[in-house]
């Protein structure tokens, strides 16, 4: 066999449950993924990571080829071994980090030439050469390389965007190296537009990917074009394939883009907020900074199982916080993460009781409520 398994569990409307079968074990979805940029989820062991029922982690193909470089992980042993991450890895193509780190990119029909932000050093990136970057760094899921449209874009700045991307996932998907276990996305573009989201949707098919994701959204379209434009996408994508939401997103997001039929998603929100503080819980987000939490002997979330809300107290997070000490942040990550695991759980498991309508409801409505201390 080549590739890997997608396996369809349930539907409820369109949201849909499944499990994705890889040579680097199995994953439930909906998924959310934890973002590993340079081969760590910053402030996580391993461990901690698996700990918060996390089955996926992401590098970052830019990061990576940069430091420590492609072929020092592939001599380590791969990513996998490298950072003690045995289960599935994704690694992105490259492509988005060059647009927002890089200097002097230039863009043309072979690829992108860019100079690293670490060192001003001279790269090249294609769909040839980070296919066969992310090869050697052995990821699980390999994307296309493609350009990320920005926003806004007119129609016609959009289709030109597009159909480049469509062209170098034709020569990414020429140069990936099929093994069983192992699959590669391609990326659907088109902006906010329902005819280039169809053109590109058609384009990628033809190709006949493992998977398929989305692409170009979060970039500031706003929550409800996100939505209409996943309404006229996740039709047209293949039902035996996971559909992956590339970067997104909050709570509400991930539960607004289950209903449209999305299996997967990545984002550095639940990690990059706990580092600063911000803590995503039942009942919405609380900052961990904020004074009023300085006497609060009693848990961040009780409903949460994670080691933070186990067996620490909100004054507690808040004074590490305050001090600036390092097992903050790694306390915070690790419930976050845990959080937006235990959200993913519950709607795996009410998609498959036939009540996903019912159980987003339930949690926004929690979320609405607020913290009130007296009421916890
Ligand atoms: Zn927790």
């Amino acid at each position: 066999m080549t590739g890997f398994a997608f396996h369809n569990l349930g539907q409820d409307g369109a949201a849909r449950r499944g499990r994705l079968v890889t040579a680097h074990g199995t994953a439930e979805t909906p998924a959310f993924m934890a973002v590993g940029t340079a081969g760590t989820v910053k402030a996580m062991t391993a461990d901690a990571v698996r700990a918060t029922g996390t089955e996926i982690v992401l590098g970052n193909t830019y990061h990576l080829m940069l430091r420590p470089g492609a072929e020092r992980v592939r001599a380590l042993g791969g990513l996998h071994r490298m950072m003690d991450w045995p289960g599935i890895i994704l690694t992105d193509s490259g492509g988005f980090q060059v647009m927002s780190l890089a200097k002097l990119r230039k863009i043309d029909e072979v690829g992108v030439t860019f100079r690293s932000h670490l060192d001003g050093s001279a790269h090249h990136l294609t769909p040839e050469s980070s296919t066969a970057i992310q090869n050697a760094l052995d990821a699980t899921i390999t994307m296309a390389f493609d350009e990320c449209t920005p926003f806004p874009a007119t129609h016609e700045q959009a289709a030109a965007s597009m159909r480049l991307s469509m062209r170098w996932a034709e020569r990414s998907r020429a140069a990936f190296e099929p093994r069983p276990g192992y699959g590669q996305f391609g990326i659907v573009q088109g902006s906010v537009f329902a005819d280039l989201r169809a053109e590109s949707a058609a384009a990628l098919t033809g190709l006949g990917f493992e998977g398929y994701a989305i692409g170009g959204l979060a970039v500031g379209e706003g929550q409800q074009a996100m939505f209409d434009t996943l309404d006229v996408t996740t039709p047209l994508l293949p039902t035996d394939r996971p559909r992956y939401l590339m970067g997104v997103g909050t709570p509400d997001d991930l539960l607004g883009s289950i209903a449209r039929g999305v299996d997967m998603f990545d984002c550095v929100m639940p990690t990059r907020a706990g580092r600063t503080g911000r803590a995503f819980t039942s009942r919405g987000i609380l900052n961990l900074r904020n004074a009023r939490f300085a006497a609060e002997d009693r848990p961040l979330d009780p409903a949460c199982p994670c080691l933070a809300c186990a067996r620490h107290s909100r004054a507690y997070l808040h004074h590490l916080f305050r001090c600036d000490e390092m097992l903050g942040p790694m306390l915070l990550t690790t419930h976050n993460l845990s959080y937006y695991q235990t959200v993913m759980r519950g709607a795996r498991e009410a998609i498959e009781a036939g009540r996903f309508a019912a159980y987003a409801a339930a949690t926004r409505d929690a979320w609405s409520q607020g913290d009130d201390r007296h009421t916890l």
